[in-house]
């Protein structure tokens, strides 16, 4: 069964924060001790989940601090090393290089998580219906934010607690349960929540809060490609040489489309976890002009499965995408919507009817989270122009490496 991962803006009281980032803490000191017992021991003699989860118990003897902490929760925290060392070894299998499990300083371990129902509670009846309260076993009561409905604590599979960088919690529960969120309603939804996305020109995606994410660098692949296929272009076909060789190909074809699905993936979950609207342009009418400039280029991109799996998602998270008309996305002024025609060279939208001057993709991503809006007629009445809720200023543009989209599953810190 699938896995939903519903998450909620989380609210802790001052006392209860500072303790929760305490434990968070110990817990980072804790996956750090077990990483280093698990690579420090034998190669044949590495210790099992099971093994560390026994040394727990003696390891708080000898650092008292790490007995702070839910002991359910040090588990996890020992317990998610054996998934990522899993998931290292599955991106090794996707034709990655990869490393050992690193260790992590103050700051990069971010999270406590905890899968027995046991160890949480959820109070819906807090006589405020935005808001249901959460219980957390060792770190105490808080209330997060129900813009969607959250399910009742015997269908939680797992909650995780989260700070981000910018200081803001964030509550996850993940549940099993056949349980598909309603997506919020229209006129509920905050201007923060939304995003536009332009389908990358020179990108791979550039949202309207203007972070773009670089397209996967995929060259050595296609290199090997072209190389296996020029091999069996010289062997004899049919015989037992051409036939070895032509797998040779297929996997090599086979490894490209597993890093573009891995990464559409990470990248359509990110959207749909971060926001509750999505626009995108409808890419089947979408000029062959502006889907890229080679084939090659196209082909990684696959545009529509990307659409399709956003669509997806979005009925699991509760999220709604909207797909737009792309006519004149990039002509458009996000301010004042006079259109300019502008060649596919000129990267910066200049506006003379109102003098507005932005990033064209940026500008082009705003344009497209116009129209998804106005499409889902989210809070504005037609008197209001919809630019309103759009923030005024520009934010900074941040590019992502792909490959941090690959390694932390997200564009996001
Ligand atoms: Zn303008």
């Amino acid at each position: 069964m699938a896995k939903h991962t519903l998450r909620f803006r989380a609210y802790l009281p001052d006392d209860v924060a500072s303790e929760a980032w305490h434990q968070i803490n110990i817990l980072r000191q804790i996956r750090n001790h077990a990483i280093r017992d698990y690579y420090n021991s034998d190669y044949n003699d590495r210790p099992s989940e099971y093994d560390q989860h026994g040394k727990l118990t003696t390891w708080a003897d000898q650092w008292p601090t790490f007995a702070e902490p839910s002991q359910h929760a040090a588990q996890q925290a020992i317990s998610q090393i054996y998934a990522d060392l899993e998931t290292l070894q599955e991106r090794r299998n996707n034709g990655y290089n990869v490393g050992r499990l690193q260790w992590q300083g103050a700051g990069e371990f971010r999270s406590v998580s905890y899968n027995q129902p046991s160890r949480w509670n959820v109070d819906h009846n807090t006589g405020d219906g935005r808001f249901v309260r959460l219980r957390l076993e060792k770190i105490g009561w808080f209330k997060i934010r129900a813009e969607r409905d959250v399910p009742p604590a015997e269908d939680i599979d797992e909650v995780i607690l989260k700070k981000e960088t910018t200081g803001e919690w964030y509550a996850s529960l993940v549940t099993t349960v056949e349980y598909t969120p309603e997506k919020p309603s229209p006129d509920e939804i905050e201007p923060k929540d939304c995003v536009g996305v332009d389908l990358g020109i020179t990108s791979y995606i550039h949202t309207s809060e203007n972070l773009s994410v670089d397209t996967l660098d995929l060259s050595d692949e296609y290199d090997r490609y072209a190389r296996e296929q020029r091999n069996l272009d010289r062997k004899e076909h049919g015989s037992a040489n051409w036939e070895k060789q032509r797998r040779k190909v297929a996997r090599a074809k086979r490894k490209i489309k597993r890093k573009v699905r891995d990464y559409q993936h990470k990248l359509t979950t990110w959207l749909v976890q971060e926001y509750d609207v999505v626009a995108v342009e409808d890419l089947d009418v979408k000029p062959m002009l502006e889907t890229g400039q080679n084939a090659k280029n196209k082909q990684d991109a696959a545009w529509s499965r990307f659409i399709e799996l956003l669509e997806y998602k979005g009925g699991l998270h509760g999220t709604h995408v909207e797909t737009v008309e792309p006519r004149g996305t990039t002509k458009e002024c996000s301010v004042c919507g006079v259109e300019t025609a502008k060649p596919i060279w000129v990267r910066e939208h200049s506006c003379p009817a109102c003098g507005h001057t932005e990033d064209r993709d940026l500008n082009a991503a705003k344009n497209i989270l116009n129209r998804g809006l106005k499409q889902l007629g989210a809070g504005h009445s037609e008197s209001t122009p919809v630019q309103t809720a759009l923030p005024t200023f520009t934010p900074q543009r941040e590019a992502v490496d792909a490959k941090r989209v690959v390694e932390a599953g997200s564009p996001g810190a």
